[in-house]
Parts: structure tokens; C-alpha cells; sequence
């Protein structure tokens, strides 16, 4: 049997690839490469995709982060709550800001924030909170907006995981002041290229976040405030627009796979996500948690099978962040969380026999 890797994008791209040419050829055509239609009409698409106002491109998620909150007018002296069990990026938009992250434990269950330590993290210097939909599962939104409404902070979402989840019946990205997307080619709805966006209902948010991404300006050559070059390309643009036809339909082909793990996989020593009733996870990643990790992996790699780590380090043990001062035990779940956690095989591509395979595989770990 062929290795099963954790994650493959060939078989994706070869099925889309005569229709992403053509589009291309459109983009080339026209060397409409920086930003321009192309840009434009994806932003439409997506802002109706989520049921948003606005969504404005850039070339990444991390910039994502980092201009919405900039955007917010959170800088140097300003903290912002952060998940300690998240991609690194997260706290990168805070700290590329000028401001502090705060990191706070995640639930033991839902492997999400854990809304009784944010409030306990809260100081006056506290801005806002970022809540990450890790993993693709929406976290408890509603908690975490009552907790922003009673002190009067922000909130952002990293929905870099989660294009197109769900939380009581709306997509994920519409729900805090800001959100933040990613398009790197792994994730559900990923570029041929790099690419991140964010989304708000808010119209002075969106010129401000425009004007940010381009040079400080919303004329040409005229600058009005420090800006970057944030702006995403028109090929990336193009390529997310054919692949956002088809991401109902991976994502629905994620549950489908998820599902399949949850009622087949009968083995006390792996431990799943837990799954609230109220929410539609996307399923970006299939993170299962195992005491005997090491033993674990063996028997995966010696049955075929490619594990991944999402992610072996949490934030707030990170060298990076070693001048804020956080010692292990600070952030219990995450640690634990860190230390057992693998990544099972999740893409909408993987074939019925794959799937069979995993779980009978993980059903004879012993
Ligand atoms: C991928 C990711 C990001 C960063 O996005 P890039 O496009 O890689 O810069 C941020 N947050 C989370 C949770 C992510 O998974």
C-alpha cells in the first residue's frame, strides 16, 4: 500500500487545473498581477459567500492579523487575548502591531478558548480578544462576546481554519468587529500562491484596512498614513475564485471523513475533539489526542500512514516569546493539549479504501 500523507494537494489541483489555466490566461492577459478586477471580484464573491460587507484582500493571513489590529488603533502598551493553542501567525499580528499577546488556556474538551481565562487575563491595558476557530471548529462565540461587550474590548476571529463553518446556523468571519482569513495553498480554501483577507461590516474598518495594504493610500501617490505593500496578486485572486465554487463541496467531504472517524474509531487511547451541538466544524485539520504519542506514531508510520503535529510547541512556550516571561504549567490544556496531539489524515480527496484503512489501523493500536 502507498504511503497515506496527512495531507496531499496534487490530487485537488489536478482535478481544477484546465479551469485555473484559463483563468490565469485571463489574469495574464490583462497583467492584471497586483491587485486590480481580479482582486476586486473575489472580494465580492467571498463578502456574499460569508454574508459580509466588506472583504479586502492581502497577500497573506498573517498581514491579516497584523492590519486588523493595527486597524483597531491597538498598538505599543496595549495587550491582546490569545489562544496559547494556535498557529504562531495569531500572536504575530499582535506583536507586529507594537502590542503584547496575552496567552490564555484553552477548554479540556473542545480544545478551544477557554472563556473563564480570558476574563481572568484581563487588565486595563487589555484591548481585545482574537478567538481562533482551530482546527476548522467554530469556538464558543457567543461566551466570548458577552465577555467583550462587559469590558468594552474588540474582537477579532481567526478564521484562517475555518472558511465556511458554521456557529448557530452563520458562517464563521461575521461575528467579530474584524476577521481574519488565510488562502495558504493547505488550507480549505487556499491560493496557487500565498494569499489572506479580512472581513468586517464596518466601512470605516475597510477603507482604513485598504488604505493600510497599499502604501498608506487610498489615492494614488498620495499617503496620508505609514502603509505597507500588503496587496495580494491577480493570479492568486483568480485561483480562489474557481476554488470557491467547489468548497461547499470539499467541506461537506471533510464531515463526511470526520464522521466517519467519530463513529468508527473505537479505541480508548485516542481521544477526539469534542463536537458542541451549535456549530458546523470545516474539519481543516483531524487532531486526535494520544497519552502514548510516541507508540502511536510508530504504529501509524509502520501501517502506511503519515501523521502531522498541529502544533508540537504552544505559543506561550515558544523561544520567540520567551521574554514575556510564561513557564510550562501556565496554560495547562495547552500543554497537554501540545504534547499529544496528531493530525490523522483530512483532505476531501482521500479514497474510501484510505479512509478504511486509517480506522482500522488506529482500531488495532494497542
Ligand atoms: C495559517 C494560519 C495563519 C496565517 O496565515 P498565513 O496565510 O500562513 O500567513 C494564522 N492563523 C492561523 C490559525 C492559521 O492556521
Amino acid at each position: 500500500m502507498n504511503i497515506i500523507p496527512c495531507l496531499d494537494l496534487k490530487r485537488q489541483h489536478a482535478q481544477i487545473k484546465n479551469e485555473i489555466f484559463s483563468e490565469f490566461e485571463k489574469v495574464y492577459t490583462n497583467t492584471a498581477f497586483s491587485g486590480g478586477t481580479f482582486v476586486e471580484e473575489f472580494e465580492h464573491l467571498f463578502a456574499s459567500y460569508l454574508g459580509a460587507k466588506h472583504v479586502i484582500c492581502v497577500n497573506n493571513g498573517t498581514s491579516a492579523l497584523q492590519l486588523a489590529v493595527m486597524t483597531l488603533g491597538i498598538g505599543p502598551g496595549d495587550e491582546v487575548i490569545v489562544p496559547a493553542n494556535t498557529f504562531i501567525a495569531t500572536a504575530w499580528g499582535v506583536t507586529h502591531a507594537g502590542a503584547t499577546p496575552v496567552f490564555v488556556d484553552c477548554l479540556p474538551d473542545t480544545w478551544q478558548i477557554d472563556p473563564r481565562d480570558v476574563k481572568r487575563k484581563i487588565t486595563s491595558r487589555t484591548k481585545a480578544v482574537i478567538g481562533v476557530h482551530l482546527y476548522g471548529q467554530p469556538f464558543e462565540i457567543d461566551e466570548v462576546i458577552e465577555i467583550c461587550n462587559k469590558h468594552n474590548l474588540y474582537l477579532i476571529e481567526d478564521a484562517a481554519q475555518a472558511h465556511g463553518a458554521e456557529y448557530k446556523g452563520k458562517k464563521v468571519g461575521t461575528f467579530g468587529n474584524l476577521a481574519c482569513f488565510s488562502f495558504y495553498p493547505g488550507k480549505n480554501l487556499g491560493a496557487c500562491g500565498e494569499g489572506g483577507a479580512v472581513v468586517t461590516n464596518d466601512e470605516k474598518f475597510a477603507k482604513k484596512i485598504q488604505q493600510l495594504r497599499n502604501h498608506g493610500s487610498l489615492t494614488r501617490y498620495y499617503h496620508d498614513i505609514i502603509g505597507f505593500n500588503m496587496r495580494m496578486g491577480g493570479l492568486e485572486a483568480a485561483s480562489l475564485k474557481i476554488k470557491l465554487k467547489y468548497l461547499d463541496s470539499w467541506n461537506e467531504k471533510r464531515r463526511k471523513i470526520a464522521q466517519r472517524y467519530f463513529d468508527e474509531i473505537k479505541n480508548l487511547l485516542i481521544k477526539m475533539q469534542k463536537q458542541p451541538a451549535q456549530l458546523k466544524s470545516v474539519f481543516h485539520l483531524f487532531v486526535v489526542m494520544c497519552e502514548k504519542k510516541e507508540k502511536f506514531i510508530e504504529h501509524l508510520t509502520q501501517n502506511n500512514i503519515q501523521p502531522a503535529f498541529h502544533y508540537p510547541v504552544p505559543c506561550h512556550l515558544q523561544k520567540a516569546y520567551s521574554h514575556l516571561g510564561y513557564k510550562s504549567g501556565s496554560c495547562p490544556n495547552a500543554e497537554k493539549l501540545s504534547a499529544e496531539c496528531i493530525s490523522l489524515p483530512m483532505y476531501p480527496e482521500l479514497e474510501e479504501s484510505e479512509i478504511n484503512h486509517v480506522i482500522s489501523v488506529i482500531n488495532q493500536f494497542r
